[in-house]
């Protein structure tokens, strides 16, 4: 069952010029992992003297008790791993509406709210890993590739439970139907060559290893593996470069529509979309800035450019429940 795992993390310098009007410090309930978070803290915290607090959870977790404090939140910052949360939180009244050209001059309009209450700050490809001894990669190009009958014991998944899969489905099902969407994820699960994996990394090691030909991962995950590793057996492929583009998702973050800071959470997320916050983004989780200034690490520049699929991210939160279903549906546990 559900784990909940509170991580506070407290971090204080109070003698620091520029210090906030008020003892308060900014609160962000983040489903982003404390470590991946800290550098960017501290950092900003060294520069101005604001203090930050931060909550972790689950998304679904955060969104709840945001709901259930209601006015009363000490959260300033609603920060997640994936736009469907978001789009769900925005959906709910929890979050306000941001009215800055700083945010919108750094970040393309696909990877924000076009109502202005969530905003992208860093970007991950969902895509293809695949293992060059144990498959062509000419027979898998493209998502809808992975369910044909020549794939059977092939292919490796992590679980449905999983957001980034759900929104990957969910995308899915805007540019294909529901019919194809569905008939599409069937041929999945009859391919598996495993039951689905709890994380990412697992599925990495064990497209590396042979157990799978090919998974499905997020960009950094694989990143992370190729950066301890840089021989590993596996191989990223982009999907979909003749069609709809690679599915890419989101890490990022609004301000709580309760916020008696929202002047200073909103100068926090104009901090993290500028280039010397977005490079810390990129190179300490091997993702992609979402502003185009900002330096990509080395191991993902490595990768080469890709085509993304252009679509605003917000499809993903929209189709999210129809896309459970039909995972359900086709026995993808
Ligand atoms: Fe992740």
């Amino acid at each position: 069952m559900r784990t909940l795992v509170f991580a506070l993390l407290y971090l204080t310098i109070s003698s620091a010029a520029n210090a906030q009007k008020t003892d308060e410090p900014l609160v962000i309930y983040s489903e982003r992992k404390p470590f991946l978070l800290e550098p960017l803290v501290k950092r900003y915290q060294l520069e101005t003297g604001i203090k930050i607090q931060i909550l972790t959870d689950q998304a679904s977790v955060l969104l709840e008790r945001l709901a259930a404090e209601g006015e009363y939140t000490k959260a300033d910052i609603f920060m997640t791993v994936d736009a469907g949360s978001l789009v769900q939180a925005a959906k709910r009244g929890v979050l306000a509406k941001i009215n800055s050209p700083t945010l919108n001059a750094a970040i393309p309009a696909n990877l924000r709210d076009p109502e202005n209450r969530w905003f992208g700050l860093s970007l991950r490809a969902r895509t293809m890993i695949y293992n060059p001894a144990k498959i062509d990669p000419a027979l898998i190009q493209n998502y809808a590739d992975l369910a044909k009958p020549a794939l059977k014991g092939k292919l490796c998944l992590r679980s449905s439970k999983k957001v980034y899969n759900q929104s990957l489905i969910a995308m899915q099902l805007a540019s294909l139907g529901a019919a194809r969407t569905e008939a599409m994820v069937r041929g999945w699960v009859t391919n598996l060559a495993a039951p689905a994996f709890a994380d990412d990394t697992l599925l990495v090691n064990a497209v590396a290893s042979g157990q799978c030909a090919v998974g499905v991962v997020n960009t950094y995950y694989f990143g992370r593996v190729q950066k301890d590793n840089p021989s590993v057996a596996a191989k990223l492929l982009f999907a979909d470069q003749k069609g709809q583009g690679t599915h890419v998702n989101i890490s990022g973050a609004g301000v709580i529509a309760a916020s008696k800071q929202k002047a200073e959470a909103q100068a926090f997320l104009e901090w993290l979309a500028g280039t010397e916050a977005q490079a810390i983004f990129a190179e300490v989780n091997l993702e992609y800035p979402v502003n185009a200034k900002a330096k990509l690490d080395p191991v993902v520049a490595a990768w080469g450019s890709f085509k993304r699929d252009p679509r605003n991210i917000q499809i993903a939160g929209d189709r999210q429940a129809e896309a459970v279903k039909i995972m359900d549906r086709a026995g993808w546990r």
